[in-house]
């Protein structure tokens, strides 16, 4: 499933190929994905100028000086820039064609992502009540720290709540826990503020490191196969669970917290 830093990686590869392109056409093939896709959207966009691909959370905004294509890539949805009159394929079910003669195209197999249309973008429903960016200025430790007291949620649990903070999925937030030396089962509001200022940095570092890899190992935007998007990289906790912590050489430890697999390292995260 696109994560954050996939998100991000695929906004910044589409972004130099379509900003200043007028929109000329939006075919529409498949309107059935996780949400009907809005009539709003093939209506509205047509005759539009883009002016940036910006993003909050999960969620790519294509935004004109009217308003803005919400979009998710879902569980399998992926976008590329391709010369217009490309043979679609099924699963291809979104075309946006513009006077370039480019156009961008998304394909999701799955059929778990999503097109909207809102004039003013943050004020969705699906994105109003999200907590900050986590590289954004608005997130550090002190904001953790002041959201955490009182509650006695796990740590790995809170910050994976959207409300929170946005992007910390499952796997960032085994690693930044890792990074960080706190164990995963510890109450959020037992935390100590200066361990909350070494989190937050943690949580920078690994999804910052996924979109460095991302930039790297990507194939340009423009003219792929659409497969483009999903990059592996070194993992210090996830996944590997009774192989040697690479600190300690501890054996790494699997549990499960509100259904999603942790791994953690029971000498160093305490
Ligand atoms: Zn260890």
């Amino acid at each position: 499933m696109p994560e954050l830093p996939e998100v991000e990686t695929t906004r910044r590869g589409i972004e130099p190929h379509i900003v200043d392109s007028t929109v000329s056409r939006v075919v529409i093939r498949e309107r059935r994905l996780r949400w009907p896709v809005a009539k709003d959207v093939d209506r509205k966009l047509p005759g539009k100028k883009i002016e940036s691909v910006g993003r909050r959370a999960k969620y790519l905004l294509i935004n004109t000086e009217a308003g803005s294509a919400i979009l998710h890539l879902g569980m399998s949805g992926s976008l590329v820039v391709l010369d217009q009159g490309t043979p679609a394929g099924v699963h291809d079910h979104i075309d946006i064609e513009f006077d370039s003669g480019l156009m961008l195209r998304f394909r999701d197999p799955r059929r778990f992502g999503s097109l909207h249309w809102r004039a003013s973008p943050l004020s969705h429903p699906l994105l109003r009540d999200l907590g900050p960016e986590p590289l954004g200025a608005e997130f550090d430790g002190d904001y953790l720290w002041r959201k955490s007291r009182g509650r006695k949620v796990s740590v790995k649990q809170f910050i994976m709540n959207a409300h929170i903070v946005v992007g910390v999925g499952n796997i960032y937030a085994s690693e930044a826990l890792f990074l960080a030396g706190i164990n995963p089962r510890r109450a959020a509001g037992r935390i100590a503020k200066q361990r909350y200022d070494a989190l937050a940095g943690a949580i920078r570092e690994v999804l910052s490191k996924a979109i460095r890899a991302g930039g790297t190992t990507l194939r340009d935007f423009f003219g792929g196969d659409g497969e483009a998007g999903y990059f592996q990289q070194q993992l210090e906790a996830y996944g590997r669970e009774d192989e040697p912590c690479r600190c300690c050489g501890t054996p790494i430890t699997a549990i499960v917290q509100g259904q999603r697999t942790t791994y953690y390292c029971k000498q160093c995260q305490t």
